[in-house]
């Protein structure tokens, strides 16, 4: 199959419904249209295999989760998805796991409403990038430095279902996941970061991040960059009956405050706004949990309390980000 044959069968998929993309897959460039009074945000990412996912993953579930933490980033801006590009590099052609691939990216398109607008396709150990495009309101984009004193802090979804799961990966693979198991190892396999909702969140509040790297180390960006710091309630973490059910209250405390990979928002917002925000959450059927507040004290430091009292996790990984 030749370059072009190759291209025209498994990337060339996406038709844009916004009528954004003026020319997509198959020209030098693509041409967008950026309407009035919006910015352009753009971020990229690259996914290695062995590095980023593990070889025998199924290569719809590598090209879904590549374009969904790709998303993440824009859902951290409170952005418009406009479109993507693909930059891969094959070690071989393989229909096979292309078709599987384009079919994943698909789903993901379609479910993140971003289509595929172009990229480059090459030979050589298997590497995925991907740049998205969106778009914000001038001067609306949910900023990192932008958190304010007193600001609620909330976060999307659950944490710590996906970091819990990297462990699960042997068990995965010969089919030996129970019920709870099964669905924290979809959580990390499909992360589905809230576009949508993020969007209209922008309105709302001042400052977001996605968890990428686990929620204390995320939250602590925003913190170093607001130069503030916060106050967060243990028992407000949301966790998934699977994941108390898995490792455990505490476990799963220690899995929402440190782990990685969840790609849900972590955001802050007056507290004048939290009737807002649940009507916005629950017209989008999106679960919120406002789990702290932005404190003065310019040092970033989280103080974590449970029952009135300071609480310190089991496992001290979080120490290095209050010192
Ligand atoms: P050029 O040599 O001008 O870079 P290419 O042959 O690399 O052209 O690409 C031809 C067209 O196919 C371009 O529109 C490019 O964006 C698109 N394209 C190439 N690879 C991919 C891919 N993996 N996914 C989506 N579009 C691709
Ligand atoms: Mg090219």
């Amino acid at each position: 199959m030749k370059e072009f044959e190759l291209i025209k069968e498994f990337f060339s998929f996406s038709q844009s419904k916004s009528g954004a993309v003026i020319e997509g897959v198959g020209d030098d460039c693509a041409v967008l249209s950026i309407p009035d009074k919006r910015q352009l945000v753009t971020s990229v990412d690259t996914l290695v295999e062995g590095v980023h996912f593990f070889s025998d993953i199924n290569p719809a579930d590598i090209a879904y989760k590549s374009l969904a933490v790709n998303v993440s980033d824009l859902a951290a801006m409170g952005a418009k998805p406009l479109g993507f590009t693909l930059a891969i590099a094959l070690p071989k052609v393989e229909e096979d796991w292309l078709k599987a691939f384009s079919d994943g990216l698909q789903q993901a398109s379609t479910a993140f409403d971003i289509p595929l607008i172009g990229g480059d396709t090459t030979k050589g150990p298997l590497t995925i990038t991907i740049n998205v495009l969106g778009t914000v309101k001038t001067d609306r984009a949910l900023l990192r430095k932008s958190a304010q004193l007193d600001d609620d802090i909330w976060v999307t979804g659950y944490l710590g279902d996906a970091a819990a799961a990297l462990g699960l990966h042997g068990k995965a693979q010969s089919r030996q996941l129970n019920n709870a198991e099964h669905y924290l190892w979809q959580q990390l396999l499909r992360p589905k970061p809230p576009i949508v909702f993020a969007k209209k969140l922008a309105k709302l509040a001042h400052a977001a991040i996605d968890v990428s790297d686990g929620l204390l180390v995320d939250l602590g960006h925003i913190l170093e960059q607001s130069h503030c710091s916060a106050k967060i309630k243990v028992s407000s973490l949301p966790l998934s009956e699977q994941l108390t059910e898995f490792a455990g209250l505490e476990g799963a405390r220690e899995f929402a405050l440190n782990g990685g990979d969840d790609y849900e928002l972590c955001f802050t917002a007056k507290p004048s706004m939290r009737n807002k925000i649940l009507n916005l959450a629950e017209d989008l059927n999106i679960n919120v949990h406002r789990i702290g507040s932005i404190t003065a004290g310019e040092e970033a430091e989280i103080q974590l309390m449970l029952d009135g009292k300071p609480y310190k996790p089991k496992r001290q990984g979080w120490q290095h980000f209050s010192e």
